[in-house]
């Protein structure tokens, strides 16, 4: 018992008159009439020390010197304190030590920032991040993270899954990003890719027969960061053998509702609904809807099939779509609002939208209800559900920029009306999502989930015949707007394999390049087999109930990849740098910021 006795979680009033030595840091100091309290803090919470110049005068005035977050040993008695001073906010608020010994561990400086400022800029924060993790918030949330792998391991090693690790410096494996390269020093000229995930590691473990498999998966994505997305993430990456979607769907639900009632205590309702990938287009423009919120856009395009409003006529006419949805209460938006909403859908790609107001008596008040037939006003008002008092917004376009304006309009709606969620975790599975996208720029088919996708079955004679239409064994985890998981069944034949590769533009030669071991292991007794991959960062952040996934990871990068802590990514000398065989060819205007032998031998070589 060098340091501790106790943590501060184990003092109460049980032990008051024992003796009870306590380490941790200096929260705060205050003198008062003579006597100094410290708030010392450990991961436990918060004790008080009070030092009386009559108890022990060395100490007291020590305690004189010590700075917020100094690093202290202390020990004493614990006393009730007195009942005016009692701290009801505080766990330990109707005790304190009566300190006779002090030992100042650890000295601290000039602080960058104060523990209790919340208003610190997110650079300096992660720039101290070591500091920053002493909050009471950002503990606790590595905490929860904490608690919820924890979770996630009990839960799938007590149904038989085995946890296996695969390869970090690997080939690439595509899921849709740019690849992080790795140079090979002793093959020079060839390189590592770091996982995108560890999709064909995995696959490759069922045909070698482990049939359930799991991996607190560190994978990583060089593509644009956000809120929600950092370079490097972490899911719990799961697959198994002879599964059916059904059986997946099920082992999810069980897996969820363990981690909510072992780190927050919440019952989740199971099953959770299902959505087609089409169904969540159409009614809320997303692939991951925020279904805490009933708004659904409506499709009018059949019964406007003759309209004459010339944007409807157009767009139908064009083979595109009428579609509206109707903002609860928008109809006291004045004027200007309306007009910056239009603007708001124009960001998203919108020509234009049209609004209309239900008044009171159930007509319509809009600069273009004049060019509407009552039946036509009539059918709007009814696909929409809008009742008086609210607005209905409607676009003609085509179905994909439809889908995107009115989608993002849906979000923007929810949250400028300042509408009230109906429950706190709206799960559901995004089903049936299709196997291809078109890519615009590239003019070609590229998955929509990952290449080794199954097909459903009856999607099998549409994959040369008509990629689009193809639908694939996929889900989606959403949960309140955001996609938790996606997951498949895999395609275990190696022929189907072939036939996606080749609508992707991947032939035969390219195929034996970059996937030949797949194609190999799949001509040898591979079991059908599918999976999934929670995305451990987002899940741990809505349990938290942050915005965004840095606050649930403990050294996370900003913009640009960049970590102010360690000020990676950094320069290399031109030694190492030929020692991978590699010469940098650099624009001007980065030529400055880089490594050269001059610039960095000075800081590392010395
Ligand atoms: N590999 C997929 C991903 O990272 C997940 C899966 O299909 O299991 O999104």
């Amino acid at each position: 018992m060098k340091y501790r006795s106790h943590v501060t979680s184990e003092i109460d009033e049980s032990i008051v008159d024992g003796e009870v030595r306590v380490a941790g840091w200096v929260d705060s100091v205050r003198d008062h009439g003579g006597l100094v309290f410290i708030d010392l803090r450990d991961h436990g919470g918060i004790i008080q020390l009070v030092l009386d110049p009559a108890d022990a005068p060395a100490e007291h005035e020590l305690a004189h010197t010590l700075r917020n977050e100094a690093c202290i040993c202390a020990a004493g008695r614990l006393v009730m304190r007195d009942p005016e001073v009692v701290n009801p906010n505080l766990a330990t608020g109707t005790v304190e030590v009566r300190t006779t010994e002090l030992e100042v561990l650890s000295r601290a400086g000039v602080l960058p920032f104060q523990l209790s400022d919340e208003n610190v800029d997110e650079t300096v924060r992660l720039r101290h991040r070591y500091l920053d993790l002493r909050r009471e918030r950002m503990q606790r949330n590595l905490r929860l993270r904490a608690t919820a792998v924890r979770a996630m391991r009990e839960y799938l090693d007590e149904h038989g899954y085995v946890e296996l690790e695969t390869p970090v410096l690997t080939r690439s494996t595509p899921e849709g990003a740019r690849d992080f390269l790795v140079p090979a020093r002793m093959r020079p000229g060839n390189f590592y890719a770091l996982p995108q995930s560890p999709q064909l590691f995995k696959q490759l473990l069922m045909v070698s027969g482990f049939e359930r498999y799991y991996q607190v998966a560190r994978c990583f994505r060089d593509e644009a960061q956000r809120a929600d997305r950092q370079l490097e993430f972490t899911q719990l990456d799961i697959e198994q053998a002879f599964a059916t979607r059904e059986e997946v769907y099920s082992m999810v639900e069980g897996l969820f509702a363990h981690v909510w009632e072992r780190t927050i205590g919440a019952t989740l309702a199971t099953p959770f609904p299902r959505i087609s990938y089409h169904d969540a287009m159409l009614r809320y423009g997303s692939d991951k809807p925020d279904l805490r919120f009933e708004l659904e856009i409506a499709d009018l395009t059949d019964a406007w099939a003759e309209t004459g409003f010339g944007v409807a006529r157009g767009a139908i006419d064009a083979g595109g779509v009428v579609r509206v949805l109707a903002g609860p209460g928008a109809g006291r938006f004045s004027r200007r609002e309306m007009d910056e909403l239009t603007d708001y859908a124009r960001e998203w790609g919108a020509r234009g939208l049209a609004w209309f107001v239900v008044e009171e008596d159930g007509s319509l008040r809009s600069p273009v209800a004049k060019f509407l037939s009552d039946e036509e006003q009539r059918v709007l008002l009814e696909r929409s559900g809008a009742a008086p008092g609210d607005a209905i917004f409607l676009m003609a376009d085509t179905e994909a920029t439809t889908c995107r304006v009115l989608g993002a309009l849906r979000t923007h709606l929810i949250e400028i009306l300042q509408l009230e969620p109906s429950s706190d975790w709206a799960f559901a599975w995004i089903v049936d999502p299709p196997v291809f996208d078109w890519d615009e720029d590239e003019q070609r088919w590229s998955p929509n989930h990952h290449p080794f996708t199954a097909p459903t079955d009856e999607s099998l004679d549409l994959l040369e015949r008509d990629p689009g239409a193809a639908r694939a064994k996929a889900y989606d985890v959403v949960l309140n707007g955001f996609e938790l998981c996606s997951g498949s069944i895999r395609i275990h034949d190696q022929d189907v394999q072939r036939r996606v590769f080749e609508v992707l533009g991947i032939d035969r030669a390219e195929a034996e390049a970059r996937f030949s071991f797949l194609l190999r292991a799949l001509e040898m007794g591979a079991p059908p087999h599918g999976g999934i991959a929670p995305g451990i960062d987002r899940m741990v952040m809505l349990l938290a109930g942050e915005q965004n996934i840095r606050e649930v990871i403990a050294f996370p990068k900003q913009q640009y990849g960049i970590d102010p802590l360690t000020d990676a990514p950094a320069p290399v000398d031109t030694g190492q740098l030929r020692e991978l065989s590699l010469a940098l060819d650099l624009p001007p205007s980065e030529a400055g910021q880089a490594g050269t032998s001059a610039a960095v031998g000075a800081g590392r070589d010395g």
